[in-house]
């Protein structure tokens, strides 16, 4: 995707080897015109997959994963990471572990939102270890429903996120392939 790319030269800021931000565009400031863009190329991508529910994690994989609910005319659900008195009832849970914040949490999300049998999307802002895909896989196989894919806005390819959701035998999808940000600069797989 061209125009996220552009975005990724000129407004991120590589804070180290392991850590690119994206503030001004993603993860607190958010281009609705690029968002539009991110959720019309991953309908286009997993088109023709019955997918009947978009799931993500908040707060920053809201927005794309809205975008893209829309673009394939499905409900978008995300998981929360703290625990609120308004989620009742049965809860789907995971732990996941951040390493760019080094804590580990519960994700959670209402039984009542996943049924058995659907088809869901995963779609998350950033994959790095893959934690986070992860839960949110586990979360869906414990309704009984399918992970038709996961789809990633950035990916950091030189991290072991793909390659253990490869192995899990989850279709992978990223809009933008990372393969170094050493010395400051951010370098595109492909
Ligand atoms: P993973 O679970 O794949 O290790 O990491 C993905 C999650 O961590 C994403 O949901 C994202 O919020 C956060 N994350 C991982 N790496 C980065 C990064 O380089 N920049 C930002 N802004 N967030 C990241």
């Amino acid at each position: 995707m061209e125009l996220l790319k552009q975005k990724i030269r000129e407004q991120g800021v590589v804070l180290s080897a392991q850590v690119l931000k994206v503030d001004a565009f993603l993860n607190h400031q958010v281009d609705p015109v690029l968002m539009q863009q991110v959720g019309v190329e991953f309908a286009r991508r997993f088109a023709g997959q019955g997918i009947d529910k978009v799931l993500t994690i908040e707060a920053s994989g809201i927005a794309p994963a809205l975008m893209t609910a829309l673009a394939l005319g499905v409900p978008m659900l995300f998981a929360r990471k703290q625990q609120s008195l308004t989620l009742g009832g049965e809860l789907l849970t995971a732990r996941v572990y951040s390493f760019t914040k080094q804590v580990e949490s519960t994700i959670a999300v209402a039984a009542s939102h996943l049924a058995a049998g659907e088809r869901v999307l995963i779609v998350d802002d950033f994959l790095a270890h893959g934690q986070a895909a992860r839960g949110l896989a586990t979360i869906v196989e414990q309704a009984g429903a399918r992970v038709a894919g996961i789809g990633i806005v950035i990916e950091k390819s030189f991290q072991p996120g793909r390659g253990e959701l490869a192995r899990l035998g989850y279709r992978v999808e990223s809009l933008a392939r990372i393969a170094s940000l050493d010395g400051g600069a951010v370098r595109f797989l492909d």
